[in-house]
């Protein structure tokens, strides 16, 4: 594996591999990194045959109030991973390389972003799809891959990809979790061991929504309440949402149809926790939208 800290560098990198006829695959991670970013490059691995990962904690999607400084970091691990998982190069730039001067362009999808967890984060997904969009620019992959877990940057990294045509794949990979079912995050290190177990309560919501849709309850009311109350009874977590949304355009809905985002968020211990189920709700019944490989 190849480490390339420049634009320039990984590029060319990039520029050769295609020349020799690779297929080239890319996933963007902020580092720290954990099993939930090696299944997105080992999907990456199986379907390309050259592999680029970022490592870069982007300034432009945190607010001032949030992580941006504290946020985990660990290079040399992370190396050591992308390298064992068969990773071709990463891609480490520092800011000024990212962000010589200050950018003056933004990329917005106002219907999508201010939602969710644009509610309570509203320049949150501007600087995901900036930063994703210049990533695509410079690394141009035939495939990129994303993880469910953050399922309001599948559906906007979707749709500006539809949107502007970009000449790419978007792979979704399902949800990595801990033993204990909580979903895998470089943010999970803030957890200590009272809020760890505290976390458990986001999936527990999400299965106490999906047991009801199952048993065919198909308001969504209903269903965000069932799941809300999971989360309530715990007073060490202070729900965000408890949601059920279409799955692509993340607008409400009266009944549930179709293919669904079932997504809760919540803080636990000072630390903002999200899951999500992506699921195919119909007349035959309830299924997960992605499953395993
Ligand atoms: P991050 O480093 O948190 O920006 O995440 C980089 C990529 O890894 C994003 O596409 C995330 O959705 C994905 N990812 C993070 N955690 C998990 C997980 N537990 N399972 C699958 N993918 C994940």
């Amino acid at each position: 594996m190849v480490q390339h800290t420049t634009i320039v560098g990984l590029r060319e990198a990039v520029r050769s591999a295609r020349a020799a006829g690779r297929k080239v695959g890319f996933v963007a991670t902020m580092g720290y990194l954990h099993a939930g970013h090696i299944a997105l490059c080992e999907a990456a691995r199986r379907e390309c045959d050259f592999v680029v990962v970022s490592i870069f904690v982007n300034p432009l999607q945190f607010a001032p109030n949030e992580d941006f400084s504290r946020y985990p970091r660990d290079l040399e691990r992370d190396l050591g991973m992308l390298a064992a998982a068969g990773v071709d190069a990463a891609f480490t730039p520092s800011v000024e390389e990212m962000y010589p001067e200050p950018m003056a362009t933004r990329v917005s999808l106002p219907t999508l972003s201010h939602t969710l967890e644009g509610a309570v984060r509203p320049t949150h997904f501007e600087g995901v799809a900036t930063v994703v969009l210049k990533l695509f620019s410079i690394v141009q992959p035939d495939i990129a891959y994303f993880g469910q877990k953050d399922g309001q940057q599948v559906a906007i990294v979707r749709r500006m990809v539809q949107d502007l045509r970009l000449p790419l794949e978007v792979h979704v990979v399902p949800t990595v979790r801990e033993m204990d079912g909580v979903a895998m995050s470089s943010r999970n290190v803030y957890l200590d061991a009272p809020a760890r177990l505290s976390a458990r309560r986001l999936l527990q919501s999400l299965h106490a929504g999906r047991a009801l849709l199952e048993a065919g309850e198909r308001r969504c009311a209903a269903v965000e309440d069932a799941m809300a109350q999971v989360l309530r009874v715990d007073p060490s977590v202070q729900m965000d949402y408890a949601a059920v949304v279409d799955a692509d355009t993340l607008e409400p809905r009266d009944a549930v149809a179709g293919h669904v985002l079932v997504a809760v968020a919540a803080r636990v211990g000072g630390t903002r926790l999200l899951d999500n189920l992506m699921l195919q709700v119909d007349a035959h019944g309830v299924r997960d939208l992605l499953s395993a490989p």
